[in-house]
């Protein structure tokens, strides 16, 4: 058999490769803690599934348009314009199963074949995949820890060129937690606009930023918008990971695109997600609020933990919900730790190296989880370590 050459950069997403070794170990009777996926460990808030569940109840499953229900887009528009200080029309709007079709699709509708297109590294795997599907040349921007994981600017400049079609950025960032300063995104908004390249801003962390950061859209530099995908997701935000709810905001003509995609793709998201998506943006924030602050205290208490390992140096994340240590003072790779830890210690984490060459010694640590389990498997890394004479 032969394939097409365009899946053939593919490979799985670490994160599910790990939890698939995690379960079998389960299953042989090991306990494990799971810090390796990047899901919140709360239920979908009762009101949002609540509504989910009246309108499966009022006959709400039928298809919509590909783009969502204009209710919805309305919501998303007021609510998305509103909190990045920007104007956004709903015929912006685009609304998906998840935030990824938004990641996917506005790069097929924009990138090809030998196009270049600028992205982070370390960073989510998907974005190197779809660059690749594309066709386009993926031209990795590293992000520096010293800078706290915002871009290396310098070599982000001998990166961009005419040749440049796409930059894509996501603040705060998975997997580091970095968070890219207001004057950083005005440095790459000029540069965009020098070389006539389009940004992707995938904010789908944006709401879980902590008091000592700010998060800033570049989609609110002048002349930014015009130019700018938003992706962004009801997924971490309101713990809807299985729901499969997401958005991008562009300019209409850019949707209008993106739209005949998701209609001969997906079709359109389920209709009784939407409106379970609607009850999310219009109903109360403060279960948001109360996540946040909960994420803010496991931050802290995972971050010392970390740096009470020999070998590890962890630097704050401002925000999402991982930690990303420099584990360079053990002298192991970061595949060969991961591995050790997964099966001596129990404890499911992901090595930076599955998010890029540059995220090689580092390891990405999920704090999704509860305090308990966190210091649990905090303890168990460190005796692991210290037993293997490290
Ligand atoms: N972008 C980033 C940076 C992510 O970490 C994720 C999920 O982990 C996504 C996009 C996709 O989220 P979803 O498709 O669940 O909305």
């Amino acid at each position: 058999m032969t394939y097409a050459s365009r899946t053939n950069h593919l490979e799985p997403e670490g994160a599910y490769q790990v939890l698939a070794r995690a379960n079998q170990l389960e299953a042989a009777g090991q306990e494990i803690i799971h810090l390796e996926i990047g899901q919140p460990d709360y239920s979908t808030f009762e009101n949002v599934a609540q509504a989910g569940i009246d309108a499966i109840r009022a006959g709400h499953t039928r298809y919509t348009p590909p783009v969502g229900m204009p209710s919805l887009r309305e919501a998303i528009a007021e609510d998305s314009g509103r909190r990045r200080g920007i104007r956004i029309a709903a015929d912006e709007v685009v609304v998906s199963p998840g935030g990824k079709p938004n990641l996917f699709f506005p790069t097929l509708a924009l990138v090809e074949a030998g196009d270049e297109v600028i992205y982070p590294d370390p960073g989510f795997p998907t974005y190197e995949a779809m660059i690749g599907v594309a066709g386009g040349r993926p031209m990795a921007v590293p992000l520096l820890e010293e800078n706290n994981f915002s871009f290396d600017l310098e070599a982000f400049d001998r990166l961009i060129s005419e040749r440049t079609k796409l930059i894509i950025l996501n603040s705060p960032g998975n997997p580091t937690g970095g968070v890219i300063p207001r004057t950083d995104l005005e440095h790459i908004a000029r540069q965009a606009q020098k070389f006539n390249a389009w940004v992707m801003s995938d904010e789908i962390y944006a709401r879980l930023v902590y008091e000592d950061a700010e998060f800033n859209s570049i989609a609110s530099v002048p002349g930014m918008q015009e130019r700018t995908i938003i992706v962004d997701s009801f997924s971490k935000t309101y713990s809807m990971t299985g729901w499969r709810l997401g958005y991008g905001i562009m300019p209409r003509e850019l949707a209008a695109k993106v739209d005949l995609l998701l209609t001969h793709s997906v079709g359109s998201t389920a209709h009784f997600t939407q409106f379970a998506g609607l009850e999310a943006i219009t109903g109360p924030q403060d279960q948001v609020k109360v996540m946040v602050a909960d994420y803010q205290n496991r931050r802290d208490v995972i971050v010392d933990g970390l740096n009470a390992i020999p070998g590890f140096l962890c630097q704050k994340p401002q925000g999402a919900f991982y930690a990303f240590p420099n584990i360079k003072g053990t002298g192991m790779k970061s595949g060969e730790l991961a591995d050790l830890i997964l099966e001596k210690a129990g404890v499911a984490l992901l090595p930076g190296s599955s998010f890029g060459r540059h995220g090689e010694g580092y390891l990405r640590l999920s704090y999704a989880n509860s305090i308990e389990n966190i210091r649990k498997g905090l303890e168990r890394i460190k005796s692991v370590l210290k037993g293997s004479g490290r």
